[in-house]
Formats: structure tokens, sequence, C-alpha cells
């Protein structure tokens, strides 16, 4: 009896190791070739593209903020539903930032070039579809002029693009009442949950968040110096006030929201159905018929 145990002890013991050996690792960086092809398999070719920036977030965050938070939650995420996720990418839209020591703003050409070639490559390593968790602001009119441009013309993939999305309602209540868009309350709570050793709260203090509404235009205008206008500190809100509580609240929103973005577009046939039967159409407009 006592034998029999122990021998279906190290069946199990042995059984597990082998699990753990074989659990393919989510970031592409990490998988060798031939593990490779099981992980898009695994992933049903769907893979994720965080997108960070390198910019000032107030005086107490760190540079990467937006990578570290993004790839955080895009990591956390995965774990729960399968994909594959591509290494450190910031190459986005931060002129806003320029004034600002520590910020990489390349030019707009070779972000739009350089967005198309890395989706091209991943999809033509089987990411034949491609989640852009987006994790800064400033991408968040890059980032669907991008998905529209892959129209242009035909592909075998589809770019899906999942944008910020805004402080859930309920949790451990707010403290800061004005706006809190960068580096304030909200992102400052979230990074006490990815990378607490990062953030120096006593500073947080140190410079003002305030908006300081300097442009005195209707809505319905857009101008790009708007955020220097209303945020020349390249800061937003209050993060002085961020707790760890907040931050796990908001973090778990944030890593569910994009489970269910990842399971959607796993379960997604009619995008690239369509897409295919609209470029055939557009050869030939003129035998396009209602
Ligand atoms: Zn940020």
């Amino acid at each position: 009896m006592r034998k029999t145990l122990i021998v279906l002890i190290g069946v199990l013991f042995s059984g597990l190791c082998v699990e753990a050996q074989t659990k393919l690792s989510t970031h592409w960086e990490e998988l060798t070739a031939e593990d490779f092809r099981d992980a898009i398999h695994q992933s049903g070719g769907t893979c994720l593209l965080p997108f960070g920036i390198l910019e000032k977030h107030g005086p107490h965050l760190p540079l990467g903020t937006d990578l570290l938070n993004v790839r955080y939650a895009a990591l956390q995420a995965v774990e729960q539903e399968y994909a594959v996720v591509f290494p450190e990418y910031y190459f986005g839209q931060i002129f806003e930032a320029r004034h600002e020591p520590g910020t990489i703003a390349y030019s707009t050409h070779l972000q739009l070039e350089l967005l198309q070639e890395t989706t091209d490559e991943m999809a033509r390593n089987g990411c034949k579809k491609v989640i852009i968790v987006n994790g800064h602001g400033g991408n968040e009119n890059l980032l669907p002029f991008f998905a529209q441009t892959q129209l242009e013309k035909p592909r075998d993939y589809v770019v899906y693009v999942f944008a910020i999305t805004e402080s859930p309602a309920g949790g451990p209540p707010k403290k800061s009442t004005g706006v809190d868009w960068h580096a304030g309350e909200s992102e400052t709570s979230k990074t006490l949950v990815s990378h607490p050793e990062l953030v120096h709260q006593d500073r947080a203090k140190a410079e003002s968040g305030a908006d300081l509404g300097r442009l005195k235009l209707p809505e319905s205008l857009y101008t790009g110096i708007w955020w220097y206008a209303r945020f020349p500190n390249h800061y937003s809100g209050d993060g002085s006030v961020a707790t760890r509580e907040r931050g796990e609240f908001e973090m778990k929103a944030w890593v569910d929201s994009i489970v269910k973005a990842i399971r959607a577009v796993k379960a997604d046939e009619e995008s690239l159905k369509l897409q295919n039967e609209f470029f055939e159409k557009a050869k030939h407009p003129l035998e396009t018929r209602p």
C-alpha cells in the first residue's frame, strides 16, 4: 500500500514537472523556434502588441510608465487567455512632450512604417489576429488611423486596436476630483501595483498637475498644442493621493477587459472574411452592386 502511494506520488510529481517544462511562455522572445510554432497554434494565431511610450510622467513616475503598465496588464491577461505577446514596443506619437527630458519621439512616417512592418512581420509568422493594446494617451488618434489604413491594400490578417479604458466605476473611492489623466491618482495607483519600486510618491506634489486651460476655443476645434496649453508640466491630476488598493481595483478591471477582448478576437471569424470580400470588390468597383 505504502509503496503504491510512493509510486503514485512519484508519477504525479513527474507529471507536474513535465507540465511545468511544457507550459509555453507567453513572451515572444522567450520561446524557442520550435515552441513558437506550438505557441501560435495554441493562441489560434492571436498575438498582442502592447504599445507604450517613453515620456515624462509627472515628477514621481518613471519615463516608461505607459510601457511598464500596459505590459503588466497584457501579461496578466494572457495568463487567463493564452496569446503570444510581442516584445517591448514604444515607437508612438509623443511630440507634445519633446520639451521634457527623456522623451523619445520618432518621426511620423517612421511611426507608421515601423508599426506596419511590425504587424506585417507578426502576421507572416502566423499572427493573423494582432491586437494592439494601447497604453499611451498620445496614441489614441494614431492607432485608429493605423487600423483604418489596413484597408489600403489586401492583407491576410486583421489589426484590432484595444483603446485605453476609462477608470472603472466603484472600488475604493477616488480622492482626487479634477482631471486625472497623466501621472495622476489613477495611473500612479496602477503603477503602485505593477512597479511599486519605481514610484516616488513623496515627489508627487513637487509640481502642479492642474489644468491651466490656456486656450479658449470651442470643443469642436482641435489643435495639436492643446495638451501643452493645459498641462505644460506633462502632469495631469494628483499622484500624491494614489493608493495600492485603488490600483489593484483598476488594474484588475483593465486585465479583465483585455481578457474579454482576446476571447472576442479569437471567436471573430467575420472580420477577415469581410476584409477579403471588400478587397476583392475593390479590384473592380464598377461591378459592385448592392
Ligand atoms: Zn501614462
